[in-house]
């Protein structure tokens, strides 16, 4: 028997679709971060052509696609980033196929519907079979909604955790078998662990960091991320629910209000003393903090990473200067 297609993502799609067709989703974002060739990826695709002032994941997203044995990538032509119509035209150019998906800004269920079921045809299967997709995948889903609740209610995960096991829900690691036993054994290990006592609470709002470093430099100054809000999205954490109302509550591609609301509401479930909201570099989201610093109604602070390497000292100083004062703040 033949292999599975592999199908690249980039970024979280339903992707539903990909396992009712057979195929096997691979999301590229995660291949970038997690690559130790990931500095070099950018650099290459700077050789290549892209400017210096393009988004390093996009950037990043590109080298991995060559580095990646996949047969074709969906593309997110709208919900995620602008800079993606060109890269799948480059891509286009280069002889990867694409295939284009857009989450409708207005968030309405029969556009949506009507998406999925294109994509579904896209890859010879159905909406049906897709829905059956989702009753298969809702378990892991479960599970790394179990990682989530250990990091902010029992207070037995770090932040880094946390992130990576609900990261890595979009695409479960291109092997949900895998996925599910990694996260089973790391549930049980993480609830046999004494509870972490940090004096900080933090949420992390924005897209998924691209510094090295990030949570472990906060746990070493007794603060610790028990919210990420991008990362849970990504988990899909709407079990139970059928795959169109799934994918119309989750709040990263539709407008930013859904997503302050989100936010909101873990401040107040989480016991949340402040947000650092991410930013990259050259990112259109960037103009989304002044949204986020009037209507989050906690202390905010807000970093920018351009491209893969450690926390830099001007980026360390202002976490510490920000944790400092919200440790002053508890007292
Ligand atoms: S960080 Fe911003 S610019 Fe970069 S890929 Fe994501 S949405 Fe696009």
């Amino acid at each position: 028997m033949s292999n599975p297609e592999r199908i690249g993502i980039t970024t979280s799609i339903p992707v539903e679709a990909i396992f009712a067709s057979g195929a096997i989703p691979v999301d590229l974002n995660n291949i970038f971060i997690t690559s130790p060739e990931r500095r070099g990826w950018v650099e290459n695709a700077e050789i290549a052509g892209f400017p210096p002032t393009c988004c390093g994941w996009i950037k990043g997203i590109y080298s991995a696609a060559k580095s990646s044995d996949i047969s074709s990538v969906v593309t997110v032509m709208a919900g995620d980033c602008s800079n993606t119509h060109a890269l799948a035209e480059i891509w286009q150019h280069e002889g990867l196929k694409t295939i284009p998906f857009a989450f409708p800004y207005d968030r309405s269920r029969a556009a949506l519907e009507g998406e999925v079921e294109r994509l579904c045809a896209r890859l010879g299967t159905d909406l049906e079979a897709a829905r059956e997709a989702k009753k298969q995948l809702d378990p892991l889903r479960e599970l790394a909604m179990e990682v989530d609740r250990l990091s902010w209610e029992e207070n037995r995960v770090t932040g880094f955790e946390s992130h990576l096991h609900q990261v890595s829900a979009s695409d479960f690691c291109s092997d949900p078998k895998l996925y599910a036993e990694t996260l089973s054994a790391f549930i049980a290990e993480a609830k046999g662990r004494e509870p972490f006592r940090e004096s900080v609470r933090l949420g992390f709002i924005g897209v998924p960091t691209i510094y090295d470093d990030f949570y472990e430099h906060l746990e070493s100054m007794g603060a610790r991320v028990v919210f990420n809000e991008t990362q849970r999205q990504f988990s899909l954490p709407y079990v139970g629910e059928d795959l169109i109302d799934a994918y119309l509550k989750f709040t990263y591609p539709y407008d930013v209000f859904a997503r302050i609301a989100d936010i909101k509401r873990e401040i107040e479930r989480r016991r949340i003393d402040g947000i650092i909201h991410y930013v990259q570099s050259f990112c259109f989201r960037q103009m989304e903090d002044m949204l986020f610093r009037k209507l989050l109604g906690v202390p905010v602070v807000t970093i920018e990473g351009d491209r893969p390497m450690p926390l830099d000292a001007r980026t360390k100083t202002r976490l510490e200067a920000f944790v400092e004062m919200l440790e002053v703040e508890a007292l």
